[in-house]
């Protein structure tokens, strides 16, 4: 793809081009060294005109009705004149093969609309290259004019700190506890959270449901306050049957709403930023130096003399990096 080609593309994505955006999308996750500059200066046409979105966060486990609760909250926003685009960081996608948003049968209503803009996790990428990408698909459909953007992920281990760190809002979706061991607490996943939701709180579980509501309440109130001053609110749900639907949109209306009257969105985003920059740095770095012939040769002896104590894992870095300066 030639300059041009990348400039007229953005012309398209910035046009509300489906399609466009689409092919754009695919440019940015594309592994092929030669679509890096022009991946680049896409996005680059697209930055100053993304950012207009608010961005929320849904996790929580397998089954919990992610997909479920996204297809409900999807088609309430569109009904309500949003164009939402829903994203997911799925780093166990590189294992399996698959995607969480990869299922045809998943927000099955959502996905035919035309004010919904789905993308699956892009296949066979770490959670640094999942993260990468995730976040700069989100400025190119910002671009196109989507002004909801619900990035999804799976609740296994660091992707929920990831995808907190690319959004406004932080939701975590919880099952109605069967036990008194509270889900998320001793892993900290509920300290990133900005709202939580006891989902499936129908039928059966309606029970269950309200008792986990009041439990997750009470140790909410063991944690520190937050500089912000919000209390972060623990609401029982039904994604099933949608009905609070509308309630949760209004609390994540208030919650930017508080948040953006303090300048704390773009504080936020500008520290988001700021930290994707330095990571990106770091990722280049190490790819660059590990790609250096001086260090290359003299990795594998370094490696084997740290593994067996013969020198400290500082000394031997050390060495690396001044082999890669020189
Ligand atoms: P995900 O893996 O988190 O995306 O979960 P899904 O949305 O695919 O839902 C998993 C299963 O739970 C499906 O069979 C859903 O129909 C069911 N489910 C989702 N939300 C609810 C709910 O609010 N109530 C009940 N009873 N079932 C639900």
């Amino acid at each position: 793809m030639t300059d041009s080609d990348a400039q007229l593309l953005a012309k398209d994505v910035l046009g509300g081009d489906r399609r466009a955006l689409a092919r754009a999308i695919t440019l940015i996750e594309s592994r092929r060294p030669q679509d890096r500059a022009p991946a680049r200066l896409l996005l680059e046409e697209l930055v100053p005109h993304a950012g207009k979105s608010i961005r929320v966060g849904i996790s929580g486990v397998p089954g919990v009705g992610k997909s479920t609760f996204i297809e409900s909250l999807g088609n309430y926003l569109i009904d309500e004149g949003h164009k939402v685009a829903v994203l997911a960081v799925d780093p166990t996608s590189a294992v399996s093969g698959g995607s969480i948003l990869g299922d045809k049968t998943r927000m099955e209503y959502l996905s035919r609309r035309t004010e919904a803009f789905i993308r699956p996790s892009p296949a066979g990428e770490t959670l640094g290259g999942v993260a990468r990408r995730t976040r700069e698909t989100m400025l190119a459909v910002e671009a196109a004019g989507f002004d909801v953007v619900l990035v999804e992920t799976v609740g296994v281990g660091q992707s929920e700190t990831t995808v907190s760190r690319m959004t406004d809002m932080f939701l975590l979706l919880l099952l109605p506890a069967g036990g008194d061991e509270l889900q998320g607490i001793k892993r900290g996943i509920v300290e990133l959270a900005d709202l939580i939701l006891v989902n499936k709180a129908d039928g059966n579980l309606a029970i269950p449901a309200e008792q986990s509501v009041a439990d997750y309440r009470k140790a909410m109130m063991f944690m520190a306050h937050r500089a912000d001053g919000w209390q972060v609110p623990v609401e029982a749900m039904s994604a099933l049957n949608g009905e609070r639907t509308v309630e949760v949109w209004k609390i994540v209306e208030e919650y930017q709403a508080m948040r953006g009257g303090k300048g704390l969105v773009a504080r936020k985003r500008a520290e988001q930023a700021i930290n994707w920059m330095w990571s990106e740095i770091r990722n280049g770095l190490v790819e660059r130096l590990r790609a250096t012939p001086d260090v290359a040769a003299r990795v594998a002896e370094l490696e084997q003399a740290v593994r067996e104590s013969k020198i400290s894992p500082t000394t031997a870095a050390d060495e690396l990096m001044e082999l890669f300066i020189k």
